[in-house]
């Protein structure tokens, strides 16, 4: 069975890829697919590039293309909910995305013609995810719940505070994830997300995020998905 590890930017999967010595790129629809071997299971890896649309278009070739039957995300994301801080790690259980809007049509975050807002990850391979990330970085606070997705890097404490008073359940906010959650929904993929908080979406969030995914980021997503696929249980 193949999984795929997938990451928006160079600096989360660095390290992965640095894991997959024997690994061969196929080039498919302008992005380089890392295809070959992780603690003895096949893999591809992919960066998706930043955003929701270039997140879809990733993951339908990885399903379509490469015929994988599990996606992992691991990346950076910006702390929403007031206990979720820098360095912490979330695990999402279900995303939304809070960009999506087609009221009073439908209402809003629903999207359109599915009749739902948000999309669960599934549910076993999030367990062995939050497991993984917990192994691999042990001390680290390991959240679980609902993490939002937009097209746009959320950084004004303005628009932070927006977003948890419209969302306050939401843990965490990125570009990437409920795309892909919802591709999977269509295909009947499992898929499952792991963001380690690179800053928090406020006005501080550009100089924290750039330090963060050069300092923490690719070595945060290598320990977790290592642990994963080290484990003994059937993925
Ligand atoms: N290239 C830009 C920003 C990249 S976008 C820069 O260097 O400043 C941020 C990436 O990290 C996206 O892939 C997104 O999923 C994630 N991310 C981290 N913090 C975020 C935040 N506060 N808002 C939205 N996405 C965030």
């Amino acid at each position: 069975m193949t999984i795929a590890i997938v990451s928006a930017m160079r600096e989360e999967l660095a390290a992965v890829l640095a894991l997959m010595p024997d690994e061969h790129k196929q080039l498919a629809a302008g992005r380089e697919f890392f295809v070959g071997h992780l603690h003895g299971r096949d893999v591809v890896a992919v960066l998706s590039r930043i955003g929701k649309v270039a997140a879809a278009t990733t993951a339908s070739v990885l399903i379509q293309q490469f015929g994988v039957k599990a996606i992992v995300f691991t990346g950076v994301a910006g702390g929403l909910a007031p206990g979720v801080h820098v360095g912490d790690v979330v695990v999402a259980d279900e995303f939304l995305q809070h960009d999506l809007d087609a009221s009073p049509i439908f209402p809003r975050y629903e999207v359109p013609l599915y009749g739902v807002s948000r999309f669960a990850t599934d549910a076993a391979l999030t367990a062995q995810l939050a497991a993984a990330a917990q192994r691999a970085l042990p001390g680290v606070k390991v959240h679980r719940g609902l993490v939002v997705s937009g097209d746009r890097f959320v950084s004004t404490t303005g628009e932070s505070r927006a977003l948890q008073s419209a969302l306050p359940d939401a843990l965490a906010v990125e570009m990437e994830g409920a795309a892909i959650a919802q591709v999977c929904h269509d295909f009947g993929i499992p898929f499952a997300a792991v963001r380690t908080i690179s800053d928090r979406a406020d006005d501080a969030a550009h100089g924290d995020f750039l330090k963060f995914i050069e300092e923490v980021a690719s070595r945060h997503s290598a320990a977790i998905v290592q642990a994963l696929l080290a484990a003994p249980d059937d993925l």
